[in-house]
């Protein structure tokens, strides 16, 4: 079980450093409408086409000393740090949805499933975070996909590990969740753009699928964190009423705390309540 445990970490580090890197051209083109597969990645100020060397996740930042091979100008450490930090949320998943012991290979297979549907849905969560922080902005090309995409996963998943009720329960999730942003984007169009509605849907769907208590913590969540932020933001002075705060990343933010943490957080609260 031990060496399953250090392959399967392994393995998705590696996942998660080159699909970082991926995401890297990711937030830097889509917002701008360009293409994520061509023309190949070149250096923005001498615009020499980056060697294949050059291009291996955090190790050739590190080499080269975060500069460009050709011209010496700074490339900024923030692509190493999101490669970086793709790949330990990568491990972090992995290893907190690791099928259990004990499955029947279909149930198995299932679990198998169900961890690729979540490894796409952080893939996108990262790219999201960025884009949103970068340009305020959560572009239909990422949100929109994500819902055919996890829905055939997690229906995949179902049919192998025979849970349909999970199936069924993530689809009252996606249009619960979706609705209340919907609901929220009316009453306060300055404060909740479409976007949030959008990537309140998907959020939904996944959470509920992992269970009621992920759906619940993962929405508030979203609020107690982004709130917070705001409050500090306004006492410290750094932002006025009327400054745009961009919440998708707290809506994802949250959304992962109730998908890690929201099982145990909402029984923990039931019982405080005497419901459980
Ligand atoms: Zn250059």
């Amino acid at each position: 079980m031990t060496a399953a445990v250090t392959l399967i970490g392994s393995l998705t580090a590696a996942l998660g450093l080159a699909l970082g890197s991926f995401l890297n051209v990711v937030v830097h083109r889509v917002p701008a409408g360009l293409s994520v597969v061509a023309p190949a990645s070149a250096c923005p100020r001498c615009a020499h086409p980056i060697r294949r060397r050059d291009n291996v996740p955090v190790v050739s930042w590190l080499v080269l000393r975060g500069r460009c091979r050709d011209c010496a100008t700074p490339i900024s450490v923030r692509y190493p740090l999101v490669e970086a930090a793709t790949a330990v949320l990568f491990v972090l998943v992995a290893v907190r949805f690791l099928p259990g012991a004990g499955s029947t290979p279909a149930v198995l297979a299932g679990q198998l499933v169900l961890l690729a549907a979540l490894l796409t849905a952080m893939a996108g969560s990262v790219a999201l975070a960025l884009i949103d922080l970068d340009t305020q902005r959560l572009p239909n090309r990422i949100v929109l996909p994500a819902y055919p995409v996890l829905l055939v996963l997690l229906t995949l998943s179902s049919a192998l590990t025979g849970e349909w009720s999970a199936l069924l329960r993530g689809l009252v999730g996606m249009v619960v969740l979706g609705g209340v942003y919907l609901l929220l984007a009316l009453a306060v169009p300055r404060g909740m753009g479409l976007g949030d509605v959008k990537l309140a849907g998907v959020l939904g769907l996944v959470l509920a699928y992992l269970g009621w208590g992920p759906l619940a913590v993962g929405a508030f969540a979203a609020f107690l964190l982004g709130g917070t932020f705001g409050i500090v933001l306004l006492v410290a002075g750094r932002a006025r009423r009327s400054t745009g705060i961009p919440f998708g990343p707290w809506m994802l933010l949250g959304a992962w705390v109730g998908a890690f943490a929201g099982g145990p957080i909402w029984g923990a609260y039931l019982r405080l309540l005497g419901l459980h």
